[in-house]
């Protein structure tokens, strides 16, 4: 794989485009400045993001974008979505932050109201995080409680990048220039039954630890076959089954929790983060019944910050609008109207699309995703690339039919108007 930067702006990022700096007006100074005080792990950023309103956007230059990316699966409710606002504002008006010696009803109703719509059975528990990557350090630390040494994590896996969850990674590029991480870990290829049957025969395995869809690897689903032989062999040989729903929990497939769209599927641990929040930085782990439950004791796992009023009240008016507008219906509606609308401009170089809901992977011919985000950006749609051959959207649940349609109607022209690749 190329130099794809996890977090980095949209498009490419080692083909950094200054133009947007270049001219005249506040843009060009920032860019410069940004280049000065930031440190480089993400590139040049391609534009300098000003204001958002609902699903767009506005750089520094006044120019408008279409968000299609939501941050990365992140904006929920868009940009300055009032009830965000409004939930935010009061909450910070009342009681901003509490050190966890202390509890506050934001967060206590915030557990509450995961465990229901995760309907996780009696005995469950939550623990707040700041981001996917600490969920996922969470996560990690209740498999190594079992006092089993190894760890399954699959093929094209990203679960973060701190160390713990950058051994679930399996991307070499992210990895190597950290080594020795936490020990244990193994990659097995998504799909292959076999292959996981043989690694938990031993019964010395902690945990399986998957996405129900790889979106860095490019919104790759899981079938739902493997994910409930996943769970048959895990509950047989004793291991935990952790699913990181860190990018397609909250919503963002037209279900709660990406896996409950596989009828009797429930993992024993769960993470969230990204679009929990709506933009304001919250992770969580849910520990399924009381045997996962009962892995962290007290004084065995922490954080300042995790569980905050503030995170927790951005959250709840998260999943209360969610609720209130019928948004999973809504993302089902539209995301299956775009698929369809795509799939119809019978384009010779748009070979499918995968995933479901509004988060959605457009796989191309050739391998110019990152040229296509690129001038996709020039003409106003913000998209990436996860990979050189496909085109993720992950934009906000709010979304309208509309919006999707300008961007499937622009495609053929932004496909067209590619150079031909260079190896032909
Ligand atoms: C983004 C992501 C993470 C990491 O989340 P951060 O908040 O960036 O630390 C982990 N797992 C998955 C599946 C993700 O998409």
């Amino acid at each position: 794989m190329s130099e794809q930067h996890e977090n980095s702006a949209p498009g490419a990022t080692g083909a950094v485009s200054h133009s947007a700096g270049a001219g005249e007006g506040g843009s060009g100074d920032l860019g410069a400045r940004y280049r000065e005080a930031l440190l480089p792990v993400f590139g040049t950023p391609q534009r300098v993001l000003a204001r958002g309103a609902g699903c767009r956007v506005w750089d520094t230059d006044g120019r408008e974008y279409l968000d299609l990316l939501g941050g990365i699966a992140v904006n929920s409710l868009g940009h300055a979505h009032p009830a965000l606002l409004s939930a935010l504002s009061k909450q910070a008006e009342t009681l901003g932050h509490v050190s966890n010696f202390f509890a506050s009803a934001p967060q206590i109703e915030l557990a509450e109201k995961l465990l229901t719509l995760a309907a996780a059975p009696a005995g469950s528990g939550v623990f707040f995080a700041n981001s996917g990557t600490e969920a996922n350090e969470a996560a990690f630390k209740i498999a190594r409680r079992t006092g089993r040494p190894r760890i399954l994590a699959l093929s094209g896996s990203f679960h973060g990048r701190t160390m713990g969850a950058l051994a679930l990674t399996s991307k070499e590029a992210y990895r190597a220039p950290f080594e020795p991480l936490p020990g244990g870990v193994e990659f097995l290829e998504p799909g292959d039954l076999d292959a996981l049957e043989a690694a938990l025969a031993a019964g010395d395995v902690a945990a399986v630890v998957a996405e129900p869809i790889q979106g860095e690897a490019g919104v790759r689903p899981l079938s739902a076959e493997y994910l409930l032989a996943v769970r048959r062999l895990t509950r047989e040989h004793g291991a935990l089954m952790i699913l990181d729903e860190v990018q397609t929990g909250v919503g963002r497939t037209g279900q709660w929790f990406a896996h409950q769209a596989v009828e009797g599927l429930q993992p024993d641990v769960m993470t969230l983060a990204k679009g929990l929040g709506g933009g304001f930085p919250i992770g969580a782990v849910i520990a399924f019944g009381p045997q996962a439950h009962d892995l962290l004791q007290p004084g065995q796992h922490g954080t300042t910050f995790g569980g905050n009023p503030l995170a927790c009240a951005a959250a709840l008016a998260v999943l209360g609008t969610i609720l209130e507008d019928s948004l999973l219906e809504h993302v089902r509606a539209v995301g299956a109207g775009f698929r369809e609308q795509v799939l119809e401009l019978g384009h010779p170089q748009i070979l499918e699309v995968r995933g479901s809901g509004l988060l959605l992977g457009i796989g191309l011919g050739r391998p110019v995703a990152k040229e296509l985000a690129a001038a996709a950006l020039d003409a106003g749609f913000i998209v990436n690339a996860p990979d050189e051959s496909t085109l993720r959207l992950a934009p906000p649940l709010i979304i309208t039919a509309e919006e999707l349609s300008g961007f499937a109607e622009a495609l053929p022209t932004l496909l067209d108007a590619l150079p031909d690749p260079k190896e032909a």
